[in-house]
C-alpha cells in the first residue's frame, strides 16, 4: 500500500501536541512532502541487533516503512531495500551525490573500528568491502542532518563492551565534522515516535531544540520518574505487582526520556505500566545491572550494580504481561523483566 500525503499528514497530526507543530508548520510539511526534492534518507546499520529498525517498522498503522519508503524518500535501509549488492550500494552513492549536503543520514548501532572496520560491511564497492566505518566517515560530513538512532549509536549500548570489534559511537567518529549537531535518539530500541517525529521536525522547522547531550527536548526533558504515574504509590518488592519499583532497582529516577507520556507500541503501554521497572535503556551507562533485585534492596542505587544479571521476582504470567509493554530489541532482557 502506498501511503498518501494526506495520510502522512494525519499521522503527523497525532504527534502534533508532542512536537508543538502549528498550522503553519503543517503547511510547510505539506509543501515539503509535495516537493519532488524532499531530502533523501539513508539508514545505515552498524553493530546492532536490528531492534531499532524492527521497532520502527512494526508499530504504527499505516506502517512506518510505507511512510519512509513512499513519503520521506528513504533511499536505503538495510532491512527494507529490495536491491542488493551493487544496486544497493549504487542507490546510496547516487542519491547522496544528487542531494549532496541535503540528505538525512540515520545511523543505527555502534560502529566497529577494529580490523579496518571489517566487522560491519555494507557490501562490495569497487571490488573492496565498503565498511560502515568508511561509509559514516564519507557520508556524515556531507549530510545535512545526522541522526544517531538508538542507544548503541549514541552511547555504545549493548555492543560497546565488545573487546574485539572496537566499537565507537557516532559522536566518537563524527563529532565536530558534521554540518549540524548530531541528533541523539537513545533508548533500546530507539523510540519510533522520536525517530519519525524528529524527521517531521527536520522537514518543517529544521534542527529541533536539543539538550546538552544533543537529544531533542521534545522527548528528552525530564526523568522517567518525574512523569511516572506510580511516583507516589507504595514501594513494592516484586516486579509484576502494582506499585513503585524504586527499591528493587528502577532506573526511572536517573533516566531522561518521556516514556510515561508517549508510551510504546503506538501508545499502548510502557515498562512500568506493564508492571516492570525501568532499566534505564536511554541512559549513557546502559546496560548496567543487575537490572532488578528480588526483595527490597536497601543500598544506594548508584555505583553498586556490577555485571548484568537478572533476579526475577515474577512468575511466567507476569513476565509475559511485562513483555506486552513494548516491542523491539533486547528480546531476552526485556522479555525477562
Ligand atoms: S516505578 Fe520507577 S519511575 Fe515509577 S515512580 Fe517508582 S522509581 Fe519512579
Ligand atoms: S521506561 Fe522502559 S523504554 Fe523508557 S527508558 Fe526506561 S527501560 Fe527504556
Amino acid at each position: 500500500m502506498r501511503i498518501t500525503r494526506r495520510e502522512f499528514l494525519r499521522l503527523a497530526t497525532i504527534s502534533a501536541a508532542a512536537l508543538g507543530l502549528t498550522p503553519s508548520d503543517f503547511l510547510k510539511l505539506g509543501e515539503a512532502l509535495a516537493s519532488s526534492t524532499s531530502p533523501p534518507v539513508i539508514w545505515l546499520q552498524g553493530a546492532a541487533c536490528t531492534g531499532c529498525s524492527i521497532a520502527l517498522l512494526n508499530v504504527t498503522n499505516p506502517t512506518i516503512d510505507d511512510v519512509l519508503l513512499n513519503t520521506i524518500s528513504l533511499k536505503y535501509q538495510t532491512n527494507l531495500s529490495a536491491a542488493a549488492g551493487e544496486l544497493a550500494i549504487g542507490s546510496i552513492i547516487d542519491s547522496t551525490t544528487a542531494a549532496d549536503g541535503q540528505f538525512i543520514l540515520c545511523i543505527e548501532g555502534g560502529i566497529p573500528t577494529a580490523a579496518g572496520g571489517n566487522y560491519s560491511v555494507i557490501g562490495d564497492r569497487d571490488g573492496a568491502n565498503w565498511t560502515i566505518l568508511s561509509a559514516v566517515n564519507e557520508l556524515g560530513p556531507r549530510a545535512k542532518y545526522v541522526l544517531a538512532v538508538g542507544t548503541c549509536a549514541v552511547y555504545g549500548g549493548v555492543v560497546k563492551p565488545s573487546t574485539y570489534t572496537g566499537i565507537k559511537t557516532v559522536k566518537e567518529i563524527l563529532g565536530g565534522k558534521t554540518r549540524n549537531p548530531i541528533i541523539n535518539l537513545p533508548t533500546c530500541p530507539a523510540h519510533p515516535e522520536s525517530v519519525v517525529g524528529t524527521m517531521i521536525t527536520l522537514l518543517t522547522k529544521g534542527l529541533p531544540d536539543l539538550d546538552q547531550d544533543n537529544r531533542p527536548t521534545d522527548y528528552f526533558t525530564t526523568t522517567v520518574h518525574n512523569n511516572c504515574p506510580r511516583r507516589f504509590t507504595h514501594m513494592v518488592s516484586q516486579i509484576g505487582t502494582y506499585g513503585c519499583y524504586r527499591m528493587i532497582g528502577c532506573q526511572g529516577p536517573s533516566t531522561i526520556i518521556n516514556c510515561p507520556l508517549i508510551k510504546w507500541n503506538n501508545g499502548v503501554n510502557w515498562c512500568v505500566e506493564a508492571d516492570m521497572l525501568c532499566i534505564g535503556c536511554a541512559s549513557p551507562n546502559f546496560p548496567r545491572g543487575p537490572f532488578y533485585y528480588s526483595g527490597m534492596y536497601m543500598g544506594s542505587m548508584d555505583g553498586e550494580m556490577g555485571g548484568i544479571g537478572y533476579h526475577i521476582g515474577g512468575n511466567s504470567s507476569t513476565v509475559g504481561h511485562a513483555h506486552a509493554g513494548r516491542s523491539g530489541s533486547m528480546g531476552i532482557g526485556h522479555s525477562l523483566r
